[in-house]
């Protein structure tokens, strides 16, 4: 709490979950970057999804991105769908299944700019016209590629967020969860759902996310380029089907020849760590059936392509030449143990 210099003269705090000088400086930077009225930090980026879906009430319907992340599949189907939020899963890279999902009490589009783990692009300025048109919102969320590579609210989104998690925490030492906002009015509601709901950044983790953050630029660009060279790398080896990758970000994804060559393949590989994540200095490889998207029902998951042969693997700042003898020793024992 912080001590008042008076009953008729309030001091700028007053309790920290209302605010507090660490988040206020962050949110200052978050603002700042995605060129937003005002920002908000959050404990996650499932906080963060979840305050930006307080926005609705019972019997509103949004059109979400199909292969959307796992958490924000689960918290509009077991949770939002409860209170009678309504969620109709399209692919919204393409603009046209976005306009036939619309409903006259459609209030948002719900995109991911590159979508997981397929890494589709959703082309944002043509979302942002059907919104429009319709008199809904456009909220993006932006994880995948971060403020530095994209900025959707100069292309006519409403709402951003990200995963602070991921690529603007950067190191895997902090859980955290951002909304930048166009308008002030948005900035005003967004501002009472987080004092109401009260997810918000403790302080010490608000101090760690903006020290990520002062290498976020230096850390994408190299990202960015090892990845381009891996995707490459990876469409010219015999153990891969197929390379999802869509010429930003730093995230590839790939199909193994056989699903059955997945397992002794991340578990041989000795530079990328396994599990669940993305964005850290480290590479990690994740496999979505069974990390990212376990939470999506199989029978789903097969409609949507996410085989248990499919490895997302999100780029470190290792030598590209480290990361490609590595995969490469990790091919070779997959294919001895798995034949
Ligand atoms: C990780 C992630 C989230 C959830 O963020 P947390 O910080 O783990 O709660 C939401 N959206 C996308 C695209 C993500 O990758």
């Amino acid at each position: 709490m912080f001590d008042q210099p008076g009953l008729e003269t309030p001091g700028e705090f007053d309790y920290a979950r209302s605010g507090n000088p660490t988040r206020k400086a962050l949110e200052g930077v978050l603002a700042a970057l995605d060129e937003g009225a005002a920002a908000f930090a959050f404990s996650s980026g499932m906080a963060a999804v979840s305050n930006v879906l307080m926005l609705f009430s019972a019997g509103d319907h949004l059109v979400v991105t199909d292969d959307c992340y796992g958490g924000t599949y689960r918290v509009l189907t077991r949770v939002f769908s409860r209170f009678g939020l309504q969620a109709t899963f399209v692919d919204t890279s393409n603009p046209d299944a976005v306009r036939a999902a619309l409903r006259p009490n459609t209030k948002a589009l719900f995109v991911e700019s590159v979508s997981n783990p397929f890494l589709k692009r959703t082309d944002i300025p043509a979302v942002a016209r059907i919104a429009k048109e319709h008199g809904a919102l456009l909220i993006v969320d932006n994880t995948f590629l971060s403020p530095c590579l994209s900025r959707p609210l100069t292309e006519g989104a409403d709402v951003v967020i990200h995963s602070a998690t991921k690529y603007l925490g950067g190191h895997s030492d902090v859980i955290a969860g951002t909304v930048a906002v166009r308008t002030p009015a948005l900035a005003q509601e967004l501002g009472f759902l987080q004092n109401a709901v009260g997810a918000v950044l403790g302080p010490q983790d608000c101090f760690l996310l903006q020290r990520g953050i002062k290498t976020l630029q230096v850390r994408l660009e190299r990202q960015v380029q090892t990845a381009k060279a891996l995707a490459k790398w990876l469409a010219s080896r015999p153990e891969v089907e197929q390379v999802f990758y869509p010429d930003t970000g730093a995230v590839v994804s790939f199909r193994l020849a056989r699903d059955t060559l997945a397992a002794p393949f991340v578990e041989s590989l000795q530079l990328p760590l396994l599990g669940v994540s993305l964005g850290a200095v480290e590479s990690i490889v994740t496999v979505p059936a069974r990390h990212s998207h376990a939470a999506v029902p199989a029978p789903e998951r097969q409609r949507r392509g996410i085989t248990d042969g499919l490895i997302r693997f999100s780029v470190g700042l290792e030598e590209l030449e480290d990361l490609q003898e590595d995969l490469a020793q990790a091919f070779a024992k997959a294919l001895r143990v798995a034949a």
